[in-house]
């Protein structure tokens, strides 16, 4: 099933003139209508009229987070602010939050881009999906909400956390889909089992599952556990919310970016040149449609590559691979670029591990050290200490086989890492400032 036909499958050609008009009337819009912008603009001597091709989107300014912050709260308001309806802010761990405004349009046009990831998924309008994406200036409760009423499935909106009362509630109402931070989809697991629920009981079909990087490792433990389909979905606050991409139920694999509202383009992180097609980057979105808060080559830091291969489900628009990172999470161990994810793989493919994990990095004198703390599943952890300390040694040397650096291992008893309902804390950065 596919939402928005028209759209979701419109001939690549069409696709793009249809992008290169939208993107030459944003430019105008920001240049005329955002000081910001015009001055950027002006510092690299571009003017609208310059924007002849998609193509020469590359000579327009990158716009980033610090960016959003020093325009804190309203400075990139494109429309006058009576015509914002609703703002949402990500909290960020350093310094200022960043705000995003939406007109009645912008808030429209997401819940239809939800709508359509939901159907993407597989959801219909009879199902019934818990969500429990965090409600609030968050936007993954709210985006996820108004995409499922006008789907016109039931919606449950429990947000994150009560993670007790969560399971009880889905036992009693039967939702069929699922909506939350992959983690905390095992929490609820765990919760589950703990409660005396046996989760092969509840209806749940399909798992939507996003907001934090997560591995296929992790997806064959997710739907293992909670027998449904653990679909990817993609977004941020600067650019939407959820719903920018979407895998589709047919493929699950790699998501659909909805490249009728988004101008997408990879990057060398370190040079900002453009890549070519296909080759692995940091992400950069053009809003097409923003009205309150259009973006211009919004810097992601999502690392990624576009798959430009035509998906057997009818859709059109190119899809992007499984995030694999932040660039500001990427840990440099004593020269090695490292990834969570990449030890995250490692982990899952480790028998007798529980999928619960914290990276520690520190430094000692002038080398950096990288602590992986792992929870071990209670099977093995009534076993003997030698054997464990085998099982230490093991995943050791896997990592350093796999990816060229050697790091602690700490096998911790069950439960023992912190659970959240929202995003996972992956890293915990002890190194001096
Ligand atoms: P926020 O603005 O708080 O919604 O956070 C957005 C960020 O969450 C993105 O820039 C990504 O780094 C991360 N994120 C969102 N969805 C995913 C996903 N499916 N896989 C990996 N990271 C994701
Ligand atoms: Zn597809």
């Amino acid at each position: 099933m596919i939402y928005d036909v028209q759209n979701e499958t419109m001939p690549r050609d069409e696709l793009e003139q249809l992008q290169l008009k939208r993107l030459q009337y944003l430019v105008e819009k920001v240049y005329y209508n955002v000081p910001f912008y015009r001055q950027k603009f002006s510092e690299s001597g571009i003017k609208p009229e310059h924007i002849k091709t998609l193509d020469d989107v590359k000579y327009l300014p990158f716009t980033e987070k610090q960016d959003l912050r020093n325009n804190y709260p309203f400075g990139l308001f494109a429309v006058p602010k009576e015509n914002v309806v609703r703002v949402h802010a990500s909290s960020g761990t350093t310094g200022k939050a960043t705000v995003v405004g939406y007109t009645q349009r912008d808030v429209n046009n997401w819940a239809k881009l939800m709508a359509r990831s939901f159907v993407a998924a597989g959801v219909t309008r009879s199902d019934i999906i818990h969500n429990a994406y965090g409600y609030g200036l968050f936007t993954g409760g709210l985006g996820a909400h108004y995409g499922a009423e006008i789907l016109g499935a039931t919606i449950v909106p429990i947000s994150g956390g009560g993670t007790k009362r969560q399971v009880m509630l889905m036992r009693d109402f039967g939702p069929t889909v699922l909506c939350c931070t992959p983690s905390y989809s095992l929490y609820l697991y765990e919760t589950a089992i703990a409660s005396g629920i046996d989760v092969r009981d509840l209806k749940l079909k399909i798992g939507i599952f996003g907001a934090e990087p997560w591995t296929d490792e992790m997806r064959n433990e997710i739907q293992n556990k909670l027998n449904l389909r653990a679909l990817n979905i993609y977004g941020l606050s600067e650019i939407m919310g959820p719903g920018v991409a979407m895998e589709c139920i047919t493929a699950q694999e790699d998501m659909h970016i909805w490249e009728d509202h988004f101008l997408v383009e990879i990057i060398d992180p370190a040079t900002g040149e453009n890549l070519p097609l296909g080759e692995v980057g940091e992400l950069v979105i053009t809003t097409l449609t923003k009205e309150a808060q259009p973006l211009i080559r919004y810097r992601t830091r999502d690392i990624t590559r576009i798959n430009p291969i035509p998906c057997k489900c009818g859709r059109t628009h190119y899809r992007i691979e499984r995030i694999k990172g932040r660039s500001d999470d990427m840990l440099i161990i004593r020269g090695v670029n490292v990834f969570p994810s990449q030890i995250e793989s490692i982990l899952l493919e480790t028998e007798g591990l529980a999928p619960h994990y914290q990276l520690i990095v520190d430094r000692e004198g002038a080398m950096d050290t990288l602590e992986v703390q792992v929870e071990v599943d209670e099977k093995l952890f009534s076993d003997e200490i030698k054997h464990l300390q085998r099982l230490e040694k093991k995943i050791q040397a896997n990592i350093k086989e796999f990816l060229g650096v050697t790091v602690k291992i700490s096998l911790v008893e069950p439960r023992t890492i912190e659970r959240t309902a929202g995003k996972a804390k992956r890293v915990i950065d002890r190194r001096p400032k």
